[in-house]
């Protein structure tokens, strides 16, 4: 595979646009060396950050760059990524100031040095404990969300895609766990009946929903082809020993203090609100809200009207509405329901 490309070819490629007519079109991904170890490591950092502040690991959240691949119909190449200064969607948000800062001007740079490449997908990060069944799934909220991409972002020649990773997983099997969906369009139905995501037919409801969860018949998984050096593996395999190492070290004396601390920083973060769009909702607010509670009120159309078409010939309108999904993602209403199967 080569990272070149023929921008006449992508560009009659992305005015052909042979993914509208088929649901099934795009069949896999493959990942840039430096993507992977960007979109793992980021995943890795919200373990390891929640850990440390004495609570339970933090879900991350980052757009791709990429394109679809001319020589290879089917395939979407992914060559860049760009984590989004969110964490904890399932809490409440926490948003260093300096780093959005940093991270806003970084991706206005990109966005102006990119024509060939375009944000073309997301991934966030799935941190729970580790069982028999892989965490990487699409619960309603993500199905939604990526279906809200696609619609906006699909028929302007830009293909999207949605990235599930699993860390802990990754860190205890000692390779990426990662996978690929796109969501098929609502009046889509597969030929095949009780086929789940992965193109294979599992008939007990129960077992669909514990590996796929509710939305099981919606989408589908794309192959993820990537590569990773010696080096790569290498950084990988630092970060988890850092992280086994803190997660003894908090399960300990420490962890009390840590929790405070965390508790005491959400208390501030929480009056912070840029957006004037929920971000002080008191519903949103409530500490002691159930997991469930939550999930029933998953407030999630402030992202979705956040989500509108990148326009290829405007950079100015593209950047206004990428500053627009990062604010209402960071200071809006955003909300994972991703442990919904297991419960
Ligand atoms: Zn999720």
């Amino acid at each position: 595979m080569s990272y070149l490309v023929d921008t006449t070819t992508l560009a009659t490629l992305r005015s052909d646009k042979p993914w509208i007519n088929d649901p099934l079109h795009f069949k896999s991904t493959i990942i840039s060396p430096s993507a992977i170890v960007k979109m793992l490591s980021h995943c890795q950092s919200g373990v390891e950050k929640g850990i440390r502040q004495g609570g339970k690991p933090i879900e991350v959240m980052g757009l791709v760059q990429g394109r679809p691949d001319t020589e290879n119909p089917g395939r979407i190449i992914i060559t860049d990524v760009f984590p989004l200064p969110i964490e904890g969607f399932e809490t409440r948000v926490i948003a260093d100031d300096q780093n959005v800062v940093n991270y806003m001007i970084a991706l206005g740079d990109s966005l102006e040095n990119s024509r060939v490449e375009k944000f073309c997908g997301w991934y966030h990060s799935h941190p729970f404990d580790v069982s028999a069944i892989s965490n990487c799934f699409f619960s309603s909220t993500d199905l939604s969300t990526q279906l809200s991409w696609q619609r906006s972002e699909d028929p302007h020649g830009n293909p999207w895609v949605g990235f599930v990773i699993d860390p802990q997983r990754t860190v205890h099997q000692g390779s990426p766990e990662i996978k690929a969906f796109r969501a098929f369009p609502p009046e889509y139905e597969r030929p095949i009946k009780d086929m789940v995501p992965d193109g294979t037919v599992i008939t007990t409801e129960k077992s669909r929903l514990e590996n796929w969860g509710s939305c099981w018949s919606r989408y589908y998984s794309l192959d993820v082809e990537y590569f990773m050096s010696d080096l790569a593996q290498s950084v990988i395999k630092s970060v988890t020993e850092n992280l086994f190492w803190m997660k003894n070290f908090t399960e300990n004396e420490q962890g009390a203090n840590n929790k405070a601390l965390f508790e005491a920083i959400n208390e501030n973060v929480g009056k912070v609100d840029t957006s004037g769009k929920g971000g002080n909702d008191p519903e949103n607010n409530n500490a002691s809200e159930t997991k469930k509670d939550k999930r029933e009120n998953p407030n999630s159309e402030h992202f979705n009207n956040a989500l509108k078409p990148v326009d290829d010939n405007n950079s100015d309108q593209t950047k206004k509405n990428i500053t627009e999904i990062i604010k209402q993602m960071m200071f809006g209403s955003l909300r994972c329901d991703c442990n919904e199967k297991h419960d």
